[in-house]
């Protein structure tokens, strides 16, 4: 069942960065009421390792997928290990993936053909999907439309437009906003922050990247999800405690799992 309290819909835990250091991540997290995480993994090493970690502190999910930056590295064979995955049941979306034409212009044709491979996966098996999108709103707006995600997605660190937000969440997309809702001088996240259907927010990280205000500079952790939480509720001019119980409720219905009421 899904405990009710801060929401990290991404955060990259398997990465190197926090070896050293996890058990006080992980306690961190939980001092500011971080309920429950999804940890997006690279590779086949990754998501074994994040598998293992949920083993161990039992409030995480798992997701992988073939990110747009890395289709270098994609084989057949790793198609399989990751079809495997899903068979045994243990990711609860595929992501992230997508498409990204600022760091790549040049495989827009192969990107595109990736990202729609990895959606009819996440339709096979009946999974959400994390779209990465950079660059992209226009083309990954058009896939979605024509590949619709059955069970729906995140749009992960939702850095577009209002009005693209509603033609996403068209496509049954949360809209996921991380850091950089708490920039001073991000207007457009904040902007969709305050427009955006309450039924169809999620909160993210994004960690090791895009640390939130007034930490830009340090390493980021679940934990400043809480910060991300308090600008959103702010902005929207509601109650602090009453986005963090929408937001989980969010997080629940979108991967089909029963939530605990929340009592105040
Ligand atoms: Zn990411």
């Amino acid at each position: 069942m899904g405990k009710i309290g801060w929401i990290d819909s991404h955060a990259h835990l398997a990465y190197q960065e926090y070896d050293q250091d996890l058990p006080q991540i992980i306690t961190n997290a939980k001092e500011r009421n971080v309920s429950r995480i999804m940890i997006v993994t690279l590779t086949d090493d990754e998501t074994r390792k994040a598998l293992t970690l949920n083993e161990q502190y039992g409030m995480f999910d798992v997701a992988y997928g073939f990110h747009p930056s890395d289709l270098d590295k994609i084989s057949e064979n790793g198609f399989e290990v990751l079809e495997d995955f899903l068979k045994n049941r243990q990711l609860k979306a595929i992501g992230e993936i997508g498409l990204d034409y600022y760091w790549h212009n040049d495989n827009k044709e192969e990107q595109k053909a990736v990202f729609i491979r990895q959606i009819d996966l996440a339709n096979k098996y009946e999974v959400p999907i994390i779209v990465h999108m950079r660059d992209s709103a226009s083309d990954t707006l058009d896939i979605l439309k024509k590949h619709r995600p059955i069970k729906g997605g995140i749009m992960h660190c939702y850095s577009g437009s209002v009005e693209m937000a509603f033609e996403y969440i068209k496509c049954g997309m949360y809209i996921s906003l991380g850091g950089p809702v708490t920039f001073k001088n991000a207007h457009t996240p904040k902007e969709v922050a305050k427009a955006v259907q309450i039924e169809w927010l999620l909160t993210e990280t994004d960690c090791p990247y895009l640390t939130p205000h007034p930490f830009r500079g340090k390493r980021n952790e679940p934990a400043m999800v809480e910060l991300i939480g308090l600008q959103i509720a702010q902005l929207r001019g509601m109650d602090a405690d009453d986005l963090m119980v929408k937001v989980a409720e969010n997080y629940y219905r979108l991967f089909d799992q029963s939530c605990e009421s929340y009592v105040k």
